[in-house]
């Protein structure tokens, strides 16, 4: 073992800057690139990582103090050989404002996304001057009303300052409330049930064959949106948050010019309004993917197509094997349709690890004809029998098939390049995405973006974390609160999970991104074959997989790393298992946390019980 200084890598134009947060003491292990302390100049604040793994000995800051590069942070105690091996690394928030929104956790907690940071562009745009007047003025203006841009909204009105959402749909909610994650599982919800009365017949119970009213099924869908996004602009009103109706762009670092628009689409009116604000939150979000090669026929869908459930298809084509297609597949199939599926990867569900994702396929490979990996769409025609597409694997194999229905579901793109954010300075990527710091501040210190348009991964929960923080950051600085000015973007995980059936969540390391990294991990798996409730609910397919810390200097007592579920309601209880990671917990923290009996979640319990070698809902643990 050896001792070295860890100092304050190359921070850019940034000299003396302070220390505001020492995130390591003496005594803690560090692993390479873990944040050390997080440092603020007037632009932008920003974690400084470790160069190297080891144990800290000494801190050689302390808050307040200022630091330029080459400022020693700290002595660790490293391993011999590890002393000179690692160049020091960036730190997790330049004060371009350019890198990716990834949380800044210890890397062997890695976050849901194995996204490329977003990377800001070489050149930054100057901003346009607007010299206009303005029809509104505000504290804070929201560009969109999705899931981040409302909860941005709501938590700075409720923290005291006047905010404004402008919005192009009639309805607040964004993708995730009326074409995305509600409506998707209102669907889902229907299509369990009559999967599980399907098979009550050998428990016993037997229905008759479901009768499916189209219409019916999607005004129940519909109302379902109607109730959250109404719940939504009743919210609004209640915290004086105004909302504009319209297209949002920017005229300048200051300004919006809103296009009115009208109806439940994006029709113009020809009315325009332009609002001033002192701080943006950019939260345009996202869209489908569109292929460029498929033709303009109504039988090719996108995921919102698909969810307007035009019709039953006898045949349809899943184009891409990812969350968003399997989850629509399911409705699909159970209402009738049969499947084929093709994704260019090696296997479905990406990201997931496999044990679990083998499980949901062993349970859905009556509902495919076809499952077609490592394979591409090459191209497609409209044809009076339906849409012909051909198919090319990666050996070369052709093939094609012909469909009722086709629905493109091969990934999203970011709105970054549709709001004129150059006029206001704002870099956005070639691919659309615009990077933030931790606290999801642009390049342009006033302006913030958070959600989809900010990277990976794209869901909902992140975009709900990321405007919270937005929104405290601006009212900490507009109000003078410098706790709340503080507030940042922190977490160590994003669970992901797919409403399949089973489902299949998934949060923090997985199996397979821990062998890839070499980290050992210690696994503690309960089958729910030996779960009582799962037994007596029928449905005992699944089970819970824990993964423990296992490296030597966690003396066996290692933190858990991440964890996934394959079962039914897996979604429902991930979130136990991201607390505890949260929360620094070990095998026997979760298995002496009395869990109800007989629960699901007691699965959990006893999977940390099995990586201790206390489960005795099992058999004994062979010596
Ligand atoms: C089928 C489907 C199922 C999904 N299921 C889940 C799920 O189960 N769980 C989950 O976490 N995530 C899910 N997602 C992803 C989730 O919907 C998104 O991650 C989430 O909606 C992103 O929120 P956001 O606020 O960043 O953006 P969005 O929801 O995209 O909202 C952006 C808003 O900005 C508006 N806007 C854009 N540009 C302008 C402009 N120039 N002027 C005015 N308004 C503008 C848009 O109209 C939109 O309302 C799903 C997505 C799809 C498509």
């Amino acid at each position: 073992m050896a001792l070295m200084d860890i100092q304050v890598p190359d921070i850019g134009d940034f000299k003396d800057v302070a220390v505001i947060e020492l995130l390591v003491k003496p005594g803690d292990t560090v692993q390479v690139d873990q944040s050390l302390i997080t440092v603020e100049s007037d632009k932008a604040s920003m974690e400084i990582p470790s160069s190297h793994a080891g144990v800290v000995k000494e801190l050689k800051v302390k808050l307040g103090d200022k630091v330029s590069e080459g400022s020693v942070i700290l002595s660790l105690e490293v391993a011999g050989e590890a002393a000179a091996a690692v160049p020091p690394s960036a730190p997790s928030a330049p004060a371009t404002g350019a890198p990716a929104s990834a949380p800044t956790a210890a890397p062997v907690v890695a976050p849901a996304s194995s996204a490329a940071p977003v990377v800001a562009p070489a050149v930054l745009p100057a901003a346009a001057s607007f010299s206009g007047s303005a029809d509104l003025a505000c504290d804070v203006l929201v560009l969109g009303g999705g899931p981040g841009g409302y909860s941005a909204a709501f938590r700075a009105a409720d923290l005291g300052l006047k905010v404004a959402i402008v919005e192009r749909y009639a309805t607040l909610g964004g993708v995730c409330l009326n074409v995305g994650c509600i409506p998707s599982k209102a669907l889902l919800h229907v299509a369990a049930v009559m999967d599980e009365v399907s098979h009550m017949a050998d428990l016993g119970v037997e229905f008759g064959r479901p009768l499916v009213n189209i219409d019916k099924l999607r005004g129940h869908k519909e109302k379902v949106i109607g109730k959250l996004t109404g719940g939504l602009a009743a919210m609004a009103k209640m915290r004086k948050v105004t909302v504009v109706r319209g297209y949002g762009a920017f005229v300048g670092p200051n300004h919006v010019e809103v296009e009115e628009t009208t109806g439940t689409g994006q029709d113009k009116t020809g009315s325009k309004t332009v609002v001033a604000f002192k701080r943006c939150i950019i939260a345009a979000g996202s869209q489908a993917v569109r292929l460029p090669f498929l033709p303009d026929d109504p039988r090719i869908v996108d995921s919102t197509g698909a969810l307007a459930l035009p019709t039953v298809p006898k045949k349809m084509l899943i184009i891409g094997g990812g969350i968003i297609g399997l989850e629509m597949g399911t409705v699909y199939s159970t209402l009738g349709a049969r499947l084929d599926v093709v994704e260019m990867m090696d296997g479905l569900m990406q990201g997931a690890d496999r044990d679990l994702v083998k499980v949901w396929e062993k349970m859905n490979k009556g509902r495919f004809d076809n499952i077609l990996l490592k394979t591409k769409t090459v191209g497609a025609q409209a044809t009076p029998e339906g849409i012909r597409v051909q198919f090319e694997g990666l050996d070369g194999t052709k093939s094609e098939g012909i469909y009722d229905l086709v629905l493109q579901a091969v990934g999203r793109t970011p709105n970054g390049k549709k709001i004129a954010a150059d006029k206001a300075g704002v870099a956005v990527t070639d691919r659309g995405f615009i990077g933030v710091d931790v606290q999801m501040r642009t390049n342009v210190p006033h302006i913030f973006a958070i959600g989809d348009i900010v990277g990976q991964p794209m869901l909902a929960h992140k975009a709900v974390h990321e405007g919270h923080v937005a929104a405290e950051v601006i009212a900490g600085e507009l109000l003078g609160d410098a706790a709340l000015a503080r507030s940042a973007f922190d977490a160590r995980v994003i669970p992901s999970v797919a409403y399949t059936d089973p489902e299949v969540a998934w949060v923090g390391l997985t199996e397979d991104q821990a062998k890839a990294q070499g980290i050992p991990v210690k696994k503690g798996l309960f089958p729910w074959s030996a779960s009582g409730r799962a037994i007596a609910n029928g449905r005992d397919e699944g089970f819970t997989k824990l993964l423990f810390d296992d490296r030597p200097e966690a003396h066996g007592h290692g933190k858990i790393l991440g964890g996934g579920i394959v079962g039914t309601h897996a979604g429902d209880m991930i979130g136990e298992i991201a607390l505890a990671i949260e929360m620094g917990a070990d095998a026997v923290d979760i298995g002496k946390t009395i869990h109800p009996h007989p629960t699901l979640g007691e699965s959990i319990g006893m999977a940390a019980e099995v990586a201790h070698g206390s489960c005795t809902d099992l058999p004994p643990p062979r010596r």
